[in-house]
């Protein structure tokens, strides 16, 4: 706190990101990062560039990268926007679309950033709690309201809904617009984007950082009919005109091209995660059904003490504190070795 701030300033509640820790030979299992690293095209693609063209600003319209991703979702450039991160994305959606008298809907349980961004917007919301197993019933979202946004599959509970029943929340709800925060989609889910071309009110959210590996580039996109990109653009345009640099545009490009190391690795995530889950299941964990590239699961020790007996270990995951998930763990699908040292681990503290 400080004479200087605003009031404004003083009543946010910034979003406390997982940590970054620096440890050496850590397991990482704490922010869902990708273990595979993106594909050495990406690499490739970014050596030609470490030239004296990086005092040029990039494409403010990261054109070839708009157009890359159109022809993956059988689209047109206008339908596609690109951020800075999802995450920036979402800000965008939050302030360009969400602004209405009526409450954003959200569950109880989801990304904390939805939270974050209402607040810095000014966007009233009202959170519906998920039922006792953690599912989302859609019935719950039949209600007056000024957007929904839903991460699909969820975080941090892995859960996945069916676009039967995402069809049937955008049939009831076409006042107001619906927003699928897709960023784990790649690994189970199917996504909504095959529905756009019949919903005007649907905007689909992703992100380079998750299935793709380039969380340190900061890509995310949004797919959307027409009026609901620009409205995005406008935005963007009264507050960052080049927020993609030069090397992310570049980065995302290569690896959109890529296909096999998106597949192969994608796969292989899925495959660890379902022998992560029966090895924790195996400890005694529950453990629920997850179609994103981490877990949660829950065991009668309690998680703030098995999270801290692993971080003596040099092994990192994610505990949220204080609420409805104080006893879970997210535990992010590592390498196959990465994971059995985790289990291993546990396998220790739990059977000393
Ligand atoms: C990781 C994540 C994001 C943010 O992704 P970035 O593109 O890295 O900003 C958005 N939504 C959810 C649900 C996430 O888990």
């Amino acid at each position: 706190m400080s004479r200087f701030w605003s009031e404004r300033v003083a009543g946010l509640e910034p979003y406390k990101p997982g940590e970054q820790p620096q440890v050496v030979g850590m397991v990482k299992l704490n922010t869902n990062e990708n273990p595979y690293g993106p594909s050495p095209q990406v690499r490739a693609a970014l050596k030609g560039h470490l030239t004296d063209e990086l005092r040029l600003y990039p494409d403010p319209e990261s054109a070839r990268l708009r157009d890359a991703l159109a022809q993956r979702f059988s689209l047109n450039r206008q339908q596609v926007f690109v951020g800075n991160g999802s995450d920036e994305v979402l800000a965008h959606v939050f302030h360009g679309l969400f602004q209405h008298k009526l409450p954003v809907l959200f569950p109880d349980i989801t990304y904390s950033f939805y939270t974050t961004y209402a607040r810095l917007y000014d966007v009233s919301y009202r959170m519906i709690p998920l039922d006792d197993a953690f599912a989302l019933n859609i019935e719950d979202y039949r209600q007056p309201n000024g957007g929904i946004l839903i991460a699909n599959p969820n975080a941090p509970t892995g859960r996945f809904l069916d676009l039967a029943a995402l069809t049937t929340l955008l049939q009831f709800n076409t006042d107001s617009v619906v927003v699928v925060d897709e960023a784990y989609i790649d690994f189970g889910g199917q996504s909504a984007a095959t529905l756009l071309a019949d919903y005007p009110n649907l905007l689909v959210v992703q992100t380079f950082s998750k299935s793709w590996s380039l969380a340190g580039m900061r890509v995310g996109f949004a797919l959307g009919q027409e009026p609901l990109i620009e409205a995005l653009n406008r935005i963007k345009n009264s507050f960052n005109s080049y927020p993609l640099d030069r090397l992310a545009q570049l980065a995302a490009e290569a690896a959109l091209q890529d296909e096999a190391w998106f597949s192969t690795t994608t796969q292989a995530i899925i495959a660890s995660r379902e022998q992560l889950a029966q090895g924790l299941d195996a400890l005694g964990f529950s453990v629920l059904p997850s179609a994103a590239n981490f877990v949660m699961a829950s065991h009668r020790r309690p998680a703030s003490e098995l999270s801290a007996a692993l971080r003596e270990r040099h092994i990192f995951v994610r505990h949220f504190a204080g609420g409805r998930i104080d006893n879970w763990l997210r535990i992010t699908v590592g390498l196959p070795e990465e994971n059995h040292r985790l289990l291993q681990a546990l396998r220790e503290i739990l059977v000393p």
